[in-house]
């Protein structure tokens, strides 16, 4: 069910990829909480997978800080911790600051129709009351428009950064709507077609800020269901 791209560098078979995109979707959406254990084995087993490329896609997940890998090797989600989150939040407002710049540089009426079509989907999300979809294609707007920025590493910065806050998010978050955070895209779409650069990186920095300060709340994570209960609603069993 997964459509998360998979930077350069990641878990290279196809089930290792869906190893690895299926536990980075279950992890950002908080379905996989915080310390919950994530034996090699148990894994391998699930997504019929050798533990060489389990391993790796653990390590991938470890890079972008959405797992933590022990002393014994033993890999658990990571806990980010109100300190994690700040320094998280702050170097994505830096980083999509410089792409609402490059992207209002490079602009055309493709990039416009194309982000149109991507907030029409969330607009939709949002409108069903479906909050998973709505959360995950309010996070992949911001991949999209990186995308449009030209610039392979930031793009690549860009998708880890996001993964991280969306885990904070989940972590810390209280569920709110949407709806502020699509005004929020339109705004920015409607200063890149102006072609007002200042403007659209200072409506993105804004639009950061405020969802830092509409989410984290501390709330205490809390135990779920079993690993493989979990990991079925995100891929099949091979
Ligand atoms: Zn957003």
């Amino acid at each position: 069910m997964t459509d998360v791209e998979i930077p350069e560098g990641g878990a290279r078979s196809n089930r290792g990829a869906t190893a690895y995109s299926a536990l980075r979707e279950a992890i950002m959406e908080n379905a996989l909480k915080p310390g919950v254990k994530l034996p090699e084995e148990d894994l391998g087993t699930h997504f019929g997978v050798s533990r060489t490329l389990v391993r790796a896609a653990l390590a991938q997940l470890a890079l972008e800080g959405l797992v933590d890998i022990g002393k014994t090797k033993s890999a658990t989600v990571a806990r980010p911790t109100k300190a994690d989150a700040r320094e998280a939040f702050e170097l994505r407002r830096a980083l999509e600051r410089e792409v609402a710049h490059l992207v209002a540089g490079r602009w055309n009426a493709d990039l416009g129709r194309a982000l149109e079509t991507h907030i029409a989907a969330e607009r939709t999300a949002s409108d069903q009351g479906n909050h998973k979809l709505s959360v995950r294609l309010g996070a992949e707007f911001h991949i999209l428009l990186a995308d449009m920025a030209g610039n392979s590493l930031l793009r690549r910065y860009v998708f880890e950064v996001v993964g991280r806050t969306t885990l904070i998010l989940a972590v810390y978050g209280q569920a709110h709507p949407q709806q502020d955070s699509l005004d929020e895209h339109i705004k920015l779409v409607e200063a890149l077609k102006r072609g007002d650069a200042a403007d659209a990186s200072e409506i993105v920095d804004a639009h950061i800020r405020s969802v830092e300060d509409r989410a984290l709340s501390d709330l205490d994570p809390t135990d779920g269901a079993g690993l493989a209960e979990i990991l079925s609603r995100y891929s099949r069993p091979i």
